[in-house]
């Protein structure tokens, strides 16, 4: 009989700390800059990222992001009923709505290079919140988040 693993067994709230650290696949998608439409709560991800992530996806100021970027994701088993913003394909949202993760999840490939050569990830295909106006966010949305 195939073994469960802890995705399959567990909730996100039963999970460890290392089990839900483990589940972030390293896309960087949630840190892309996002605008929401007032009237109908729709959420269209830009291309425009913050500033504090590196060319491979890895938040350069992980243990400050919250003191540095107030409004930096900061995901939490608590706030499960608000995933449905996150990228269809973030492993948060699949456990959260029982889905599977898919084969080039690290946890499942073995390696972190996989959501990368997959093109899953933003990585060269994101712009630094450093050279874009706040108000020129709009010009930067993109379709191929999802
Ligand atoms: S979108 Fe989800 S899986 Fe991707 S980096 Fe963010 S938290 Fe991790
Ligand atoms: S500070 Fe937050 S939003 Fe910025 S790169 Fe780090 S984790 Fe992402």
């Amino acid at each position: 009989m195939a073994k469960r693993v802890f995705w399959e067994q567990k909730t996100l709230a039963e999970m460890s700390s290392e089990e839900w650290e483990s589940l972030c696949d390293g896309c960087a998608k949630c840190c892309l800059h996002k605008l929401e439409d007032e009237d109908t709560g729709d959420v269209y991800y830009t291309k425009v990222v913050c500033r504090y992530m590196d060319d491979n996806c890895r938040c350069t100021e992980y243990q400050r992001r919250n003191e540095l970027v107030p409004n930096c994701v900061w995901l939490r088993p608590e706030d499960v009923a608000e995933f449905h913003w996150l990228p269809s394909t973030c492993a948060y949202r699949l456990v959260a709505e029982k889905k599977p993760l898919p084969d080039w999840h690290p946890l499942i490939s073995g390696a972190p290079e996989t959501v990368h050569q997959t093109g899953v990830s933003i990585k060269g295909r994101a712009l630094s919140e450093e050279y874009v106006h706040p108000d020129g966010y709009e010009e930067h949305i993109i379709h191929w988040v999802e």
